[in-house]
């Protein structure tokens, strides 16, 4: 069959885990698999990359950022091939372009548009084993794009579902998908299975395990995907259409650190308020997660909203500079909020799924800044300094006690 490898930045971050990973994919290529295999950057060369540009300027072009940012993933899949070459295998390294990774033009953010598949095709015609740079493409311009942080597994999942390959594996240093991080968590378990929905809600809410878009991809066309180790032989998570977990209530809790809340005191209570503020911030693609209006009272009304931490400097100039076409009172923010969230495909139909959140909050003594919730999943806004305690208290009472709610 032909199995697409994907290999993250920790899983190649040296010659000895070079050589582990060729010998992995050997081992695939010996079982008479077609492999395509998709690497990151080694360890931290992209942040790196990002630091270099930054002693050049505090704005670099996004053009140019992906012209660097994407020399990382040319460095792995060189190093990897010759690798594999050294154990005598037949292997063959493409770029983003040559691998027919077409996107759209949004530098340091692009999409992937279309795969056009028909180089890797004719290496494999010729039984070599292709090593795809992750995280790069091309746009119609015929400049170098990427992706987004931790695109290499879009890359992975858009090639699996480009060449109809049987199965993606990505590979970590992690053995799979926890229910929580476990790093903080410690009684986080390891899950076998999840659904793509599950799944696309915890890679947006801040599990770093697969970059989410890769995870829509895979949702749209069916790719049969694996989060497993390259450092053990552990079975790893399969991400599917189906869990057989229905009974399962609440399959993962995230704690997403990210997070600045930007309050807007005193606005006018009147139509197109909203619209004036949120669009401000869309044309400069700055985007907003949670959003609450208070009650209007005395022809007055607050609006509070989260961001991402690196945004509040902008989002507060943005705010200041419409000071007068805005009419607030004034604006307060704070970028030390966390948003903890809980996950779960079957917590739609149940009731009192909210109630147990909030009461194992409350029984730990954290204060909730805001609520928001969808049909699988509920997200509270709390401070930082709550995280860990918060995160262990709504984790266990619901993934390790496992309680189930009867109607
Ligand atoms: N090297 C890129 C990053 O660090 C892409 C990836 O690792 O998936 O974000
Ligand atoms: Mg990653």
């Amino acid at each position: 069959m032909l199995i697409v490898q994907k290999f993250g930045g920790s899983s190649v971050a040296n010659v000895e885990r070079l050589f582990n990973v060729a010998d992995r994919i050997a081992a695939t290529y010996r079982d008479g698999h077609k492999v395509v295999v998709v690497v990151s950057a080694q360890g931290d060369t992209t942040d790196d990359l990002i630091a270099k540009a930054h002693e050049i300027s505090d704005r670099p072009s996004r053009r140019e950022m992906d012209m660097l940012m994407a020399t990382g993933e040319q460095q792995s899949m060189a190093l990897l091939t010759m690798a594999l070459q050294q154990r005598g295998l037949p292997a063959v390294s493409l770029t983003g372009w040559q691998a027919g990774i077409s996107t759209s033009s949004a530098h340091t953010a692009a999409r992937v548009r279309k795969v056009n598949p028909q180089r890797i095709s004719h290496e494999l015609e010729k039984n070599n084993i292709v090593v795809v740079a992750g995280f790069q493409g091309y746009s119609k311009q015929d400049d170098i794009t990427t992706l987004g942080r931790g695109g290499s597994d879009t890359t992975a999942v858009a090639l699996a579902a480009g060449l109809s390959a049987e199965l993606c594996e990505i590979y970590t240093d992690v053995d799979g998908v926890y229910t929580a991080d476990p790093r903080i968590v410690k009684k986080a378990r390891k899950l076998d299975e999840i659904s793509y929905d599950e799944m696309l809600e915890l890679a947006s809410l801040g599990a770093k395990v697969l970059h989410s878009r890769s995870v829509e991809l895979a949702k749209k066309y069916s790719v049969n995907l694996v989060v497993r180790s390259s450092l053990t032989d552990a079975p790893g998570t399969y991400v599917k259409e189906v869990g057989s977990m229905e009974n399962v209530l609440v399959s993962g809790v995230a704690l997403d650190k990210n997070v600045a809340r930007v309050t807007i005191v005193g606005v006018k209570d009147e139509p197109g308020v909203a619209h004036r503020v949120f669009s401000l911030l869309s044309k400069r693609s700055i985007s907003v997660d949670i959003i609450i209006q208070s009650i209007g009272s005395a022809n007055s009304k607050d609006i509070m909203f989260t961001v991402e931490r690196s945004s509040e400097r902008e989002v507060l100039d943005i705010l200041e500079e419409n000071r007068r076409h805005l009419h607030y009172d004034h604006i307060t923010s704070d970028n030390s909020m966390c948003k903890l969230s809980i996950v779960g495909a079957g917590m739609v139909s149940t009731p009192g799924v909210a109630t147990t959140m909030f009461e194992a909050l409350s029984d730990t003594n954290v204060n909730i800044g805001a609520i928001s919730t969808s049909e699988v999943k509920i997200s509270v806004l709390i401070d930082e300094k709550d995280a860990d305690k918060a995160y262990n208290a709504v984790h266990d009472v619901f993934v390790d006690t496992n309680i189930q709610f009867r109607n």
